[in-house]
């Protein structure tokens, strides 16, 4: 049975927040939002287009150029981030309730991500205070020195899932390090974004740091993309949009940061932890809804193990819980709108005619409405099958044998993407030079999706250009000018003193 649920307190409209105001758009254009569990409109939000984007631009340019916030110190700014950290913390329930309900992710996972999101902002509170900048002497010389300083109005777009973690990922470094920003959040699940607007009032960000415009991509994002005053732009979404993205920008030679898909490999071998490698292979394809860009959506086998692999694996995503996002016992929600489900509807399809269907394959009978997908398995998938190949974002996983671990490594590397990776084995050895040899942005080693929030993010390939995390975002939301100062006698060849030339030193054919 599908309980209907709905969170006491809804906003009456989700608007778009623009210096310090919450305001419809210029054209009065709005789009519907859908709750994922039963596909009905629940409320509906202002669209932007590039009115509206030009709106909040000034205003972010304007807070830039004349306001506080670039110029306060490091540790002022450190203070009002706490601050946003403190005050997401203390409504960690409310933002769990409202990303569940908008977004489908079941409720115990949403929380863990409206903490996660509090943590971004205290990471990046403290790393800004601590943050050190390259300084050289030369004795008796020279002395150099790097100036570091906020690139102007970033522009941030972000994509459904984990809504409110992943701006929080953008946004903590882009105003730490003293941008300002207008983010476009994705239109499948704007409700969580509307939160920043009184989060970030409270906590006291200066009027016009921080503007939000909602909409779709090819209207408000491509409006962001395409702004002469937005000199970067922080992407994470599909690689087809990231290359898009990418040619829009170059115009305007934009610094850009792209987090895009991935179709990531675990590879399990023979001698690995089978028990511990099974639960961490089902967790990290089926939480999020399996729609989280690191899912390791292909799980490859050593052959020996594989049978009593695929059994066991099968067995226990069969009693992988698919309930309402709001119970705190599903473990599997509801994909996140409709056409996304008819997207991972179609690939469970297409896996039937490739391969082994050895688990799920379609809804759970007890729902009649909803977007509620069965964990499904596919065994013995081929490497060029398009279940192994394309990236699904849903609780979908392809199993595969491997005999050698040269085998492995090629199945592993054989796709577009290079996100993540998963290696389980107990041979330090073979782990560490496996890791190595990956094409991967990330590889973890026996170990599940756990990130220290000082180490790089991002992909290779198709997944991504560039790295965030730590020191790189501080790097991505700053230009370094580097300042040179002579503390001895200028190194000063000197030009233009020569004697007046001789008329026959002008008329000498050969200058040489
Ligand atoms: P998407 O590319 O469809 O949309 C992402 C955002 O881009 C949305 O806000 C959308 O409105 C906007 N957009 C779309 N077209 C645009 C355009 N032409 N110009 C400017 N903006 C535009 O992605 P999605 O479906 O929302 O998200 C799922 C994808 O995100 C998956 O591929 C997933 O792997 C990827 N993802 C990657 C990471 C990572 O860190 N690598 C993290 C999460 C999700």
């Amino acid at each position: 049975m599908n309980q209907p649920y709905t969170p006491a307190d809804l906003p009456e409209k989700i608007q778009h927040y623009i210096n310090g105001e919450n305001v419809d758009s210029v054209d009065g254009e709005t789009f519907d939002v859908l709750n994922p569990a039963t596909n009905t409109a629940y409320i509906r939000a202002a669209s932007g287009n590039n009115k509206d984007i030009d709106r909040a631009v000034a205003a972010a340019r304007t807070a830039f150029t004349d306001g506080p916030w670039p110029r306060m110190l490091p540790r002022e700014r450190s203070r009002i981030l706490h601050r946003i950290a403190d005050i997401v913390e203390s409504r960690d329930a409310r933002l769990a309730e409202l990303e569940s309900f908008d977004s489908g992710l079941p409720i115990t996972q949403a929380l863990g991500q409206a903490r996660r999101a509090a943590e971004n902002f205290r990471f990046f509170a403290d790393l800004i205070v601590a943050q050190m900048d390259d300084a050289f002497k030369v004795p008796g010389r020279q002395i150099n020195y790097v100036n570091r300083k906020p690139k102007g109005v970033a522009g941030l777009i972000t994509p459904w899932n984990t809504p409110f973690m992943l701006e929080s990922w953008k946004l903590a470094p882009a105003l730490a390090t003293g941008n300002t920003v207008v983010l476009k959040p994705a239109e499948f699940t704007p409700l969580s974004a509307s939160l920043w607007a009184g989060i970030f009032d409270e906590a006291g960000l200066p009027r016009g740091v921080f503007n939000l415009v909602h909409g779709y991509g090819e209207t408000a994002g491509d409006a962001l993309v395409k702004h002469p005053d937005v000199p970067l732009i922080s992407f994470t979404g599909e690689s087809a949009t990231g290359s898009l993205i990418f040619a829009n920008a170059a115009p305007h030679l934009k610094g850009l940061s792209m987090e895009l898909g991935g179709k990531s490999p675990a590879i399990v071998f023979a001698d690995a932890d089978l028990d511990t490698a099974i639960d961490a292979c089902i967790f990290g394809v089926f939480s999020l809804n399996g729609e989280r860009c690191t899912a390791g959506s292909r799980v490859l086998i050593e052959r020996s193990i594989y049978d009593e692999f695929v059994e066991r694996f099968a067995a226990q995503a069969r009693r992988v819980r698919v309930g309402h996002p709001h119970d705190p016992a599903t473990e599997v929600g509801t994909l996140v709108h409709p056409e996304h489900d008819a997207k991972v509807m179609s690939y469970i399809e297409i896996g039937k005619q490739e391969a082994r269907l050895v688990a799920g394959g379609g809804r759970p009978e007890w729902y009649s409405e909803g977007n509620y997908v069965l964990p499904t398995v596919f065994a013995d998938v081929a490497p060029d099958a398009r279940i192994f190949q394309e990236e699904i974002f849903g609780p979908v996983v392809a199993l595969a044998p491997f005999d050698t671990d040269a085998e492995a490594l090629q199945l592993a590397n054989n796709t577009a993407y290079g996100l993540a990776a998963y290696v389980w084995t107990s041979d330090l050895r073979r782990g560490h030079n496996f890791a190595q040899a990956i094409d991967a942005g990330m590889v973890w080693l026996n170990s599940n999706n756990v990130r220290d929030l000082r180490t790089p993010f991002g992909g290779v390939k198709a997944s991504g250009l560039g790295h965030e995390g730590g020191y790189r975002s501080i790097d991505f939301y700053t230009d370094q000018q580097a300042v040179h100062v002579t503390l001895g006698e200028p190194h000063n060849p000197t030009f233009g003193k020569h004697e007046e030339p001789s008329a026959t030193e002008l008329d000498d054919p050969d200058p040489r």
